[in-house]
């Protein structure tokens, strides 16, 4: 986090990577503000084409969320699981899971998150020690 080495030019490759490995999130910003995590050539709100690389805040808030007893595949033996929808502090929207939470009582609608680093694939989201009102 906070690290400026940024490449030029990247991936979906190094773009995975980054979730997996680095503990970074990777996001793409346009001039007009506009912030994601998604991969594009073209800036949804503006439809410039600037969206440049960046380094995204790894906190935020759960913006909505499911707790799955229905797996795929790759999550097979981890449910029940939530499936989160985070906005993150620096701007950006993200989707991810939580392990931690089993069941819809453990969550809460506003409840602080952040990025961990995980030995599986998938955004993997759990809750901020530092939780602040
Ligand atoms: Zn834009």
């Amino acid at each position: 986090m906070g690290d400026e080495s940024t490449t030029e030019g990247h991936s979906i490759e190094e773009y995975r990577r980054g979730y997996e490995q680095e503990r970074r999130l990777r996001g793409f910003r346009s001039q007009c503000g506009f912030t994601t995590v998604t991969w594009g050539l073209l800036c949804p709100q503006c439809g410039k084409r600037d969206l440049a690389e960046a380094d995204l805040v790894g906190t935020g808030r759960v913006a909505a969320f499911s707790v799955q007893q229905v797996p795929s595949d790759e999550f097979l033996n981890d449910v029940p699981y939530a499936y989160v929808v985070v906005d993150l502090d620096g701007g950006g929207r993200i989707t991810g899971w939580m392990p931690s939470v089993r069941s819809e009582a453990e969550l809460t609608i506003g409840d602080r998150v952040r990025f961990v680093e995980s030995y599986k694939s998938g955004v993997h989201f759990e809750r901020d020690s530092k939780d602040m009102p």
